[in-house]
């Protein structure tokens, strides 16, 4: 995957930008508000379909004006290809090469891993975070999986409607909580089949990357936390549906889902121990950087082909067997990080000024 070019009119603090990426290292460099973030953000929403500090697309369009628009070129599978999105007036326009298509198509053509400083709470934050993780990191890589998802928290609404009515007194009709809940179990597997799957590939090879960042040779691993444990989808299918049909009496006195993959977790084990309770700040902030270089290596062995990695305000906070350590995997990959400071070694690649949403190549 290459990013050749991102285009942006009247996004965040840029009234029209047209920045060229290499392939390596692509540094953003400029002063603490002048747009690097604005661009990352702009990129990155091509890859999870909304951007990744709101979920408000009003938001992103340049204060004083109707709306925006954001294009990107890129290779991927051997051809350049382009996507493009537009929001005015609450009204979005998405295109991939030049054809009108959902959000759901957009998703999955042009992949990219984020790395950002919130991303810490991965680790440190309760298991939603990882869930958001996980869904972003397999919906990139399988388009089916954001479908199913999709699904699944459609019918999880549904199904919470019944039971609240139920808890309140109201008339609940068994059969359709029933059919709700087989319906919900269906989707649910589908989850818990690709959820599994993901974090089986990705354990070993997160694990191979922390031992090669942290002088302690630390092993990591991820393991999957749900309510059910099944090998396959029929299986996976059986035990929801035992599960969403066999305790029915109680969700009703709790008005809401008590099971499903909505609660899921995954532990991030560091030596052996959770790392969410037990690491440092240093150990907590390497196994985020080996899962994100893992997501990235993952998404190469699944789809042939490296993601575009987006590294947000990340070098500044590595010390430096770290910072070159990343610099180096940008190797036969393509990198955009920002920065505020000209780091040491800078000179030796593709630098973008960054200066009040404006842009500026500097070459090598
Ligand atoms: P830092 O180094 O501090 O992270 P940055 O270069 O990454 O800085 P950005 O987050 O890209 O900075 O933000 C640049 C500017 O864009 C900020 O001053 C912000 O207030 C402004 N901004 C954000 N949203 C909008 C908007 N919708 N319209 C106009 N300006 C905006
Ligand atoms: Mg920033």
């Amino acid at each position: 995957m290459l990013l050749k070019r991102f285009r942006a009119t009247n996004y965040r603090n840029i009234l029209h930008c047209d920045i060229a990426f290499e392939t390596g290292v692509n540094i953003l460099l400029g002063s603490n508000a002048q747009g690097k973030t604005n661009a990352l953000e702009g990129i990155y929403y091509f890859a999870r379909g909304k951007g990744f500090r709101t979920s408000s697309d009003s938001d992103l369009v340049r204060f004083g004006e109707d709306g925006f628009e954001t294009s990107i070129l890129f290779d991927s599978d051997g051809r350049e290809q382009s996507l493009f999105y537009s929001f005015e007036n609450g009204k979005r326009v998405r295109q991939r090469n030049g054809h009108a298509v959902k959000l759901t198509e957009m998703i999955g053509h042009f992949r990219a891993v984020l790395f950002y400083p919130e991303h810490l709470q991965i680790v440190k934050a309760g298991p939603e975070k990882r869930r958001e993780f996980l869904n972003i990191a397999i919906s990139q890589n399988d388009r089916t999986y954001v479908g199913y998802y999709g699904e699944y928290a459609k019918i999880l609404e549904n199904r919470n409607c019944l039971l609240k009515l139920a808890q309140k007194g109201g008339y609940v009709d068994l059969n359709e909580l029933v059919a709700w809940s087989q319906k919900m179990a269906e989707c649910a597997a589908h989850v818990y089949v690709a959820r599994k799957r993901y974090i089986a590939g990705l354990s070993p090879i997160a694990s191979l990357i922390l031992s090669d960042i942290s002088s302690s040779k630390e092993q990591m691993a991820l393991r999957y936390i749900a309510d059910v444990e099944a090998d396959t989808f029929e299986e996976a299918y059986a035990a929801y549906e035992k599960l969403l049909t066999e305790d029915l009496s109680r969700e009703c006195l709790a008005g809401c889902s008590l099971y499903g993959v909505h609660r899921d977790d995954m532990d991030i084990l560091c030596g052996g121990i959770s790392a969410r309770s037990f690491a440092s700040q240093g150990q907590q902030r390497s196994a985020v950087l080996a899962l994100k270089l893992a997501e990235g290596e993952y998404s190469h062995t699944l789809s042939g082909e490296y993601p575009v990695f987006l590294f947000d305000d990340v070098l500044s906070e590595l010390d430096e067997s770290r910072r070159q350590y990343v610099l180096r995997q940008a190797q036969n990959k393509q990198m955009i990080l920002t920065s505020c400071d000209l780091g040491e070694n800078f000179h030796a690649f593709h630098r973008v000024l960054v200066e009040g949403g404006t842009y500026v190549s500097t070459h090598r």
